[in-house]
């Protein structure tokens, strides 16, 4: 069952584009079985949850921390996290690089950036990023690496919308490659496109979606 359903999704993706199995709630038994298949990127979105099953599943998994991150969460899963999606403000981005030193790591993460109507989705917008990135304070953070955005459409039936928010996230992409990361290769991925919505998150330039029910079923 959770095969086939992971064939399906594989089967329309873009070589270019990785697939994250967002694997939240469900237990150790499904994630084996999607690993079984062939898959390597597992998403969660709450530490300890990813941190139990990391312990008891292959080390070659690629652990994807997507959800709102609580700066006092960021130690236990700084020895081994993959990328950590949901950067949204400075002060997380600084406990990242101090867990990541000492562990002698340099972490990826992404930016996550508001691009949904609703007023509950965390993010930054454009101009706290810009800030971000220019100040001196940053520029001292060695031991973190920022390989791309992340964002989340409105919840929403109206297609358009949804298009036109993947639109605004790959502008803002685009602008800060531009201005901060001209020549760097890792400012590269683009994480946008859910269940609902990861065809059209492709087609607007998503580089990673991020997909739980369509593999494994309804939470
Ligand atoms: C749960 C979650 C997903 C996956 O949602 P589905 O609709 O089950 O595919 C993707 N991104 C984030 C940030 C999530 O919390």
């Amino acid at each position: 069952m959770i095969q086939t359903q992971l064939r399906e999704v594989q089967a329309t993706l873009p070589e270019s584009v990785t697939l994250i199995a967002v694997s939240k709630t469900k237990p150790l038994a499904a994630l084996q079985e999607a690993y079984n298949a062939g898959q390597r990127h597992f998403g969660e979105n709450k530490v300890q949850e990813m941190v139990e099953k990391a312990q008891q599943l292959p080390s070659d998994i690629k652990w994807h921390l997507i959800g709102h991150l609580q700066t006092n969460k960021v130690k236990y899963m700084a020895a081994f996290v993959h990328l950590i999606h949901g950067v949204d403000s400075f002060k997380l981005l600084q406990e990242i690089n101090k867990q990541a030193l000492k562990v002698d790591r340099v972490q990826d993460v992404l930016l996550q950036f508001h691009i949904a109507t609703e007023e509950t989705k965390f993010g930054l917008d454009l101009r706290e990023a810009i800030a971000l990135l220019r100040s001196s304070d940053f520029i001292e953070l060695k031991n973190v690496r920022i390989c791309g955005v992340m964002g989340m459409a409105s919840f929403t039936e109206d297609q358009q919308q949804i298009a036109q928010e993947f639109q605004s996230l790959v502008a803002i992409f685009q602008e800060l490659k531009h201005t901060f990361f001209p020549s760097c290769e890792w400012f590269k991925e683009i994480s946008m496109g859910m269940s609902g919505d990861y065809q059209l998150a492709i087609a607007n330039g998503s580089t990673m979606v991020r997909v739980g029910s369509k593999i494994f079923g309804s939470r």
